[in-house]
């Protein structure tokens, strides 16, 4: 393998051949299409993810599931297992684990939508494997290998978020582990990074818009977009979104909550029921405007 002559943040091209080969691009036009049943990411149509931040009950997830079908949604999420920055929970801010599992599960049965959820350690993979379509890795596990190499075993497809403090070619290194074990259904996933002005003390994360375009140039596997976690704030969600599905994102994932205020989990974020149904054939036509690729997954 050839060493690399000047290792640093910025991707060169001994990274493109040596680093993350299966990642890359081997034409302009190289874009892998990733199918998970009828829905396709990479392809001409943009999907869109959306859901509560934590299944918080059985009843929240099939309230947000019905609304999510209402919408045109073509994936439900929610967190069961939620890797919480500090480690006290309240009775309001918890995990329902392998319940919230089962609840996405009986949502997935109601609805017919697809389910993402975050996964946080591989012995998750017994209950998720067999009831959740798509694998999410969070931005704090993106280059946990042993998390990656069991979950890209499992040949689920996997949602690969970017870490907040990590560099794209950090990220195509991560989703290239994945791909070695034989699993090429890895959707990138920019979801904010850490910078020092994030306009709004709330504001965690500063949305890397220029990452779609940046990946994209680099690499064949599609990339989508989650503004809702990028700046924690609801209010500028929509913008973000437009902007993300503007700029040619293979896909968009957003928070919803029908009672945002008293979401268990940043309750700052979620969309309302009311603005995620605004937003949805907004979006549609900036991303038919920009580039004529309709909203939603093929079938829906
Ligand atoms: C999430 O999607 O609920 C989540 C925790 O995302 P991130 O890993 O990007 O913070
Ligand atoms: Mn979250």
């Amino acid at each position: 393998m050839i060493e690399n002559s000047f290792p640093g943040k910025d991707i060169s091209q001994d990274d493109i051949q040596t680093k993350f080969p299966l990642c890359s691009k081997k034409s302009l036009d190289h874009k892998s299409i990733i199918k998970i049943e009828n829905i396709e990411f990479g392809g001409d149509h943009v999907p869109v993810i959306a859901g509560p931040n934590t299944v918080e009950s059985l009843e929240l997830i099939l309230k947000c599931a019905h609304h999510a079908k209402k919408c045109k949604i073509d994936l439900l999420r929610g967190g069961a297992y939620k890797p919480l920055t500090f480690p006290y929970r309240s009775k309001k801010y918890f995990e329902t684990r392998s319940q919230g599992v089962a609840w996405l599960k009986e949502a997935k049965k109601e609805t017919g939508l697809l389910t993402v959820s975050e996964i946080v350690h591989e012995d998750q993979l017994i209950e998720m494997k067999d009831s959740i379509d798509i694998l999410q890795i969070g931005t704090r596990n993106m280059q946990n290998f042993p998390l990656l190499i069991n979950c890209a075993k499992s040949g689920k497809p996997i949602l690969l978020k970017r870490g907040f403090g990590s560099s794209i070619r950090d990220l195509l290194g991560a989703a290239e582990h994945i791909l070695l074990e034989g699993n090429s259904r890895v959707i990138l996933c920019e979801r904010g990074i850490v910078a020092p002005h994030t306009h709004r003390a709330s504001s965690r994360f500063l949305l890397d818009i220029q990452a779609v375009p940046a990946l994209q140039e680099v690499t064949h596997l599609p990339v989508i977009v989650d503004p809702s976690h990028a700046c924690f704030w609801a209010p500028w969600v929509p913008a973000l979104a437009k902007a993300s599905v503007a700029c040619n994102a293979d896909g968009i994932m957003l928070e919803f909550h029908p009672d945002p205020k008293n979401a268990a989990v940043d309750p700052l974020q979620p969309l309302s029921f009311e603005e995620i149904e605004d937003l949805i054939p907004n979006l549609a036509a900036v991303s038919e405007a920009a580039n004529n690729r309709p909203l939603g997954a093929k079938n829906n």
